[in-house]
């Protein structure tokens, strides 16, 4: 298959930029409706190691709804898919990702998937640490061990105001207290959730751990199973079927590759047996997709022909 070059992602990421203006900076958080929606930024981790970027790479974001992915990966190698599987179910839902409509009206009440954030209130709330501190550092470990560089921390002003705001999370979470799927306080695990959403990383970094994603959970330098092949693939099904909120159906059969975005303007992309890629651009869609990241990934798709389907 034909590698991606520097050269080519260049030409696509500056063609892409005019679509930056169909689309709208996330506001319902206060610190993130200060993003610059001009910045665009892309980059293609090789399975051989090689990695390739464009535009402005170097910038950090917070990755929000993709560490719901991480999470997810952390609570299913702490306890297995059974304990997981008790907390939250497999089903892709066409509601938006703050929806509480379903927790009210299924019995059980458990929420419908972990890329929603009923879900993915529930699986952080399964981190074993006794404290949030300890709980936060299981996901930033484990986000260490995948990029190998210990530097990477949460943005502590955007962790704050989404803390400060984000009521219809706490509304969730009490929801699921009283039916018995969470436990424990609701203030703290959204301490601890906000500050995995403000995970910063630059699109590099977070390339290469779509890389391990691609690669079947290994390690793309030693070959090192970081993640249990069986537990990277429950990831990658769910970045499939759920991970582009209620757009993942229209995003299947026009990119046709797991992928999970966050409504800091990212998108990760995992293209398995061939490499991992991260898009930024904050400009959103009515579904809270990256508008130039979906653009990207489907002329990306369409050329080097990755939809699995
Ligand atoms: N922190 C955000 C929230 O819970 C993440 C949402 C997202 O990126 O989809 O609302």
């Amino acid at each position: 298959m034909e590698k991606v070059t520097e050269k080519q992602l260049e030409k696509w990421v500056d063609h892409i930029r005019i679509y930056a203006n169909n689309g709208k900076v996330a506001d319902y958080i206060p610190a993130l409706k200060r993003q610059n929606p001009e910045i665009n930024a892309a980059s293609f981790f090789h399975l051989d190691g090689e990695c390739v970027q464009a535009g402005e790479a170097d910038y950090f974001f917070t990755i929000q709804s993709v560490s719901k992915v991480l999470a997810l990966a952390v609570a299913l190698m702490n306890h297995g898919e059974d304990a997981v599987f008790s907390r939250v179910g497999k089903e892709p839902t066409s509601d938006p990702f703050y929806s509480i409509s379903k927790l009210e009206v299924e019995k059980p009440s458990k929420p419908i998937n972990p890329m929603i954030n009923a879900g993915a209130l529930a699986v952080t709330n399964m981190m074993s640490g006794k404290t949030t501190d300890d709980m936060l550092h299981e996901i930033l470990d484990f986000v260490h061990l995948l990029t190998g560089d210990e530097t990477i921390d949460y943005d502590k002003e955007v962790a704050q105001s989404e803390y400060n705001s984000a009521f219809l999370n706490r509304s969730l979470c009490y929801f699921m207290k009283q039916n018995g799927i969470i436990t424990g306080s609701v203030e703290e695990l959204h301490d601890v959730y906000t500050k995995q959403c403000a995970i910063q990383m630059n699109v590099k970094q977070l390339a290469k751990v779509a890389g391990i994603f691609a690669n079947e959970g290994k390690d793309i330098e030693t070959g090192e199973q970081l993640i249990p092949h069986h537990y990277a693939r429950i990831c990658n099904t769910f970045m499939g079927t759920c991970g582009m909120y209620n757009q993942s159906g229209s995003f299947a059969i026009n990119v046709g590759i797991p992928a999970k975005s966050g409504v800091s303007g990212v998108i990760m992309g995992v293209v398995n047996d061939v490499g991992g890629v991260a898009v930024f651009g904050p400009a959103l869609d009515k579904q809270g997709n990256s508008v130039i990241g979906v653009k990207l990934l489907e002329i990306m798709s369409r050329y080097y022909q990755w939809s699995i389907f």
